[in-house]
């Protein structure tokens, strides 16, 4: 299919400002398209081309983009640059550059999708000698075959800036929308998702022959997506839930899942990026010390103080995280895995197995001499609220964030928040002691000391899984070193978009708005009632702020904007904050 009919699509996503436009604009252009089509429209909608942990980017710089767009129009790069700073945005250069093109090429063919796909796969593959200038004219001859408004979204493509917004749900609702007219068939797609990791290919399946997707199981080497934890403020609520439970400790470091095969090791990240690469330690104990043959199983790698038992904080566990010098870094500041749970092993899915079996299996695959990098996560099955508070000081007082209480019962659930899992982290007394990650949908100009930065803080908001809908919670203004502001500002900059994204609700207006994709986390005083924020607003009441918010730590490269914390979680710690206060 043309490649204009996408063009067209995403033309339409980037005027619309309702969320259900956006859902409705998708399920028209797949319902247009051949599977094939649809899948790397996928793909392509979500600016990539492949899903995150094959681990593919086209990651072009500017500068080479900027090239292209000279080679294709006959424009000089004085002339590209300076329309550039003007506009602020290189796609509607090219598309304003290719509508008065001064160079008419002799041979222009209608792109299709297949061929943007395929040639963009082309620019991210090619390494060694030569290969910038290759991609370079691969992208020209792109751009110089598109109409204005195709060349307006390659040219963003390759440098990560659609600005289009488009996140997971928006694509399952638009996949079941487009079939049955409604949302009834999303459930379904995404049980396969979250099985698969592969949201083009599920999208291939569905559109081919939906049944199929029933057919679908885990397989090595391809990430299933992560369950994930609610969080209660008591023991008692816990017991009250679950019942006799398993408390675990609750690491702070990378949540990792391995895959073992054939003698191979894969890591993927809770994003499901591949970090294989970053972990060599890792890699080699789980080839040598695990033994099976075949596992796919999840654990949190940390860094830790053999001598003193002492767990360091996230902090230092993050500088592991790098492309270049990890072999130096492994050697001073190795870092172990404690396992917790195990997906498969030796040929045999476990995911429906209860925790309590999946337990077992996996304190029988690890070593119990505590002397190896990897460990089994400390844990003890508990029967009462007072069980859960012993384990929960004694994590504490070693320097971990608390426990996470599970139910023994429960099925491995892939990529969903339900009371499988239950974090409880340190009680809400004097500030929140429990940190909030806000995705960011805005930032404002800087005034006064902080106009050099060209940076004053974000509008961020918190995730409403209910209805796929970002909810401002907070204007964070502080706990931003120097370099953080810059960072922010230059990042921020390159993600602004004229007006909120369909899935941002709010009544705020910051001086700049963004594309919500990045994610950072704060710690606040209290959440208080506030009329100005969204987050939980219902008609004329008051809706949910955070009182002294300020920015901790680093940007949350591990967190996409849909793993900011929920509405209802908001909800929920508001609610025991007030059960702390009157107790
Ligand atoms: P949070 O990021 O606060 O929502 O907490 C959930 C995260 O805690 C998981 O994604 C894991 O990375 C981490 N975690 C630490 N210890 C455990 C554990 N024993 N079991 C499961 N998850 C754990």
């Amino acid at each position: 299919m043309n490649f204009s009919v996408l063009a067209g699509a995403m033309s339409k996503l980037e005027a619309t400002s309702s969320r259900n436009a956006m859902v409705g604009i998708i399920a028209q252009l797949f319902s247009s398209l051949p599977p094939a089509d649809v899948k790397l429209s996928v793909y392509l909608l979500q600016g990539r081309i492949a899903p995150s942990f094959k681990g593919i980017d086209v990651g072009l710089g500017e500068r080479l983009v900027e090239e292209a767009v000279c080679k294709a129009t006959g424009y000089s790069k004085k002339q590209v640059e300076k329309l550039y700073l003007k506009m602020g945005d290189l796609g509607t250069v090219a598309e304003e550059l290719c509508a008065k093109k001064k160079q008419t090429s002799l041979f222009t063919q209608k792109l299709t999708i297949k061929k943007v796909y395929d040639t963009f796969y082309k620019i991210a593959v090619a390494s060694g000698h030569g290969s910038q200038d290759l991609k370079i004219s691969l992208l020209a001859e792109l751009i110089n075959n598109a109409s204005p408004v195709e060349a307006r979204y390659i040219a963003r493509f390759p440098i990560g800036r659609l600005r289009l917004g488009i996140g997971d749900p928006t694509v399952l609702d638009a996949l079941s929308f487009m079939r049955k007219g409604d949302k009834s068939d999303r459930e379904y797609i995404e049980h396969a998702y979250n099985l698969l990791s592969d949201l083009g290919l599920i999208a291939f399946k569905y559109c081919k022959n939906p049944a199929s997707l029933k057919d679908i199981g885990v397989q090595v080497f391809t990430p299933v997506r992560s369950a994930l934890a609610e969080r209660l403020p008591s023991a008692e609520e816990i017991i009250e839930k679950l019942g006799p439970c398993l408390v675990e400790a609750k690491y702070d470091g990378f949540r990792l899942q391995c895959h073992k095969k054939d003698g191979k090791v894969e890591i993927f990240s809770r994003r499901m990026e591949r970090m294989t690469d970053m972990l060599p330690e890792i890699v080699n104990a789980i080839k040598n010390e695990l033994k099976c043959e075949e596992a796919i199983f999840e654990g949190e790698a940390l860094a830790y103080n053999e001598n003193t038992g002492e767990f360091y904080p996230f902090q230092q566990t993050i500088t592991r995280k790098r492309k270049h010098g990890v072999q130096k870094k492994a050697a001073e500041m190795p870092l172990k895995l404690f396992a917790f749970d195990i997906l498969y092993l030796d040929g045999e899915n476990l995911m429906g197995l209860p925790l309590r079996k999946r337990r077992e299996a996996l304190e029988s695959l690890i070593s119990k001499s505590n002397s190896g990098v990897m460990r089994i996560s400390e844990g003890y099955i508990v029967k009462t609220a007072c069980q859960i508070e012993q384990h929960f000081n004694d994590f504490i007082s070693r320097g971990l964030e608390g426990l996470m209480a599970k139910d023994l019962n429960a099925p491995y659930i892939a990529g969903a928040r339900k009371f499988a899992w239950i974090k409880l982290k340190r009680s809400y007394k004097g500030e929140l002691s429990d940190t909030i990650d806000i995705a960011i949908v805005g930032y404002y100009a800087g005034k006064g000391s902080r106009a050099k930065f060209g940076f004053g803080g974000v509008l961020g908001a918190v995730y409403d899984s209910h209805d796929d809908m970002f909810r401002t919670i907070a204007k964070v203004g502080s706990g931003f070193s120097e370099e953080q502001m810059q960072s922010l500002r230059r990042i921020l900059s390159k993600i602004k978009v004229k007006s909120p994204n369909p899935r941002v609700d709010s009544i705020i207006k910051p001086t700049y708005w963004v594309e919500p994709r990045y994610v950072i986390t704060v710690k606040a005083d209290e959440i208080t009632k506030s009329p100005l924020h969204t987050c939980g607003k219902v008609g004329d009441e008051p809706g949910y702020a955070l009182r002294f918010p300020r920015m901790v730590g680093e940007m949350r490269e591990d967190k996409r904007p849909e793993d900011a914390t929920t509405v209802d979680e908001i909800i929920d710690m508001y609610k025991s904050q007030k059960y702390v206060r009157e107790n």
